[in-house]
């Protein structure tokens, strides 16, 4: 999946995107986008002011303990605190040091790697990488249940100025990831209509933690759960564009037409990822699991 794809998702994963410097000697600290989608210049412009040698190279930012800074003057603590030097920092120590080895191949493995160790600090060991869900969609489950989706909430929590902070489904609560695809009335009508078809009697579910942790522990058989994983994962991955459409398009959606959105896209998922012989659409519209 392209770079340029999340973006138009608008679930960015910084930490998931690098390019290959190698050793660092030819590619600019401050002025290439190594590290995530932009330029460390125009994400920290304040520090980047304090820079002494704008044109560094990354190697020469670069030792054996991690990173170093080289600054016109000393800024004291306080400035540090605002110039977001402890974001650079953060970003930095996610940097894996194998990207930087001499002749630096990017291995999948290491990305994965980077996921691991995010997921492991969050206790979301849960999530399910299943082949049959498409890994935009993995991310953005994944990305919701650390809540760091694009909601209003979490734009404001960056310093985005959001003329509000409430859903902009319901408009009673503050538009949180667990709210708006899980908790909100709107997803709580659409997961209705999905239980219905699915012959199920879901729980009230208030985060993605949890609808997550239920569907990889559902049931007996393997190949169900599978579906159901997909199911609703593909239910939040479709309210997204929901409140896209009513924030962006003034294009109000209801519960029932994103339930049909998210059985057709997931019928899609299950017979050309799932590989699953005989997938027939009608059988599949009266209960998912029935094409088994
Ligand atoms: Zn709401």
């Amino acid at each position: 999946m392209a770079k340029s794809e999340f973006e138009l998702m608008g679930v960015v994963p910084d930490n998931l995107f690098y390019v290959v410097v190698g050793t660092g000697e030819s590619t600019n600290f401050w002025n290439e986008a190594w590290l995530g989608t932009s330029p460390l210049s125009l994400r920290f412009p304040n520090l980047f002011k304090l820079e002494k040698r704008k044109s560094a190279r990354i190697s020469e930012r670069r030792n054996s303990y991690g990173f170093a800074m080289d600054w016109k003057r000393t800024p004291s603590a306080t400035q540090l605190r605002s110039l977001n030097l402890k974001n650079l920092r953060r970003l930095l120590t996610h940097f894996p040091s194998q990207m930087l080895r001499t002749h630096g191949v990017f291995r999948v493995n290491i990305l994965r790697d980077q996921i691991d160790s995010v997921i492991t600090d969050v206790s979301i060991k849960i999530m399910e990488w299943s082949s049959m869900v498409p890994i935009k969609v993995l991310v953005f489950i994944w990305r919701a249940c650390l809540g760091r989706i694009l909601t209003a909430d979490a734009l404001t929590h960056r310093g985005v100025n959001t003329n509000s902070t409430l859903c902009s489904m319901c408009s009673n609560q503050e538009e949180t990831a667990d709210h708006l695809l899980v908790d909100c009335m709107f997803a709580n009508d659409t997961f209705k209509w999905i239980s219905k078809w699915c012959g199920l009697d879901l729980p009230l579910f208030s985060t993605v933690e949890e609808v997550i942790s239920f569907a990889s522990q559902w049931g007996n058989c393997p190949k169900k759960r599978k579906i159901l994983i997909s199911i609703v994962y593909g239910i939040m991955w479709c309210i997204w564009p929901a409140r896209n459409n009513r924030i962006f398009n003034q294009a109000p959606s209801k519960p029932s037409s994103t339930a049909d959105h998210a059985m057709t896209l997931i019928y899609g998922w299950v017979k050309y990822r799932g590989k699953i012989e005989n997938c027939n659409w009608v059988f599949w519209c009266n209960n998912p699991f029935s094409i088994l």
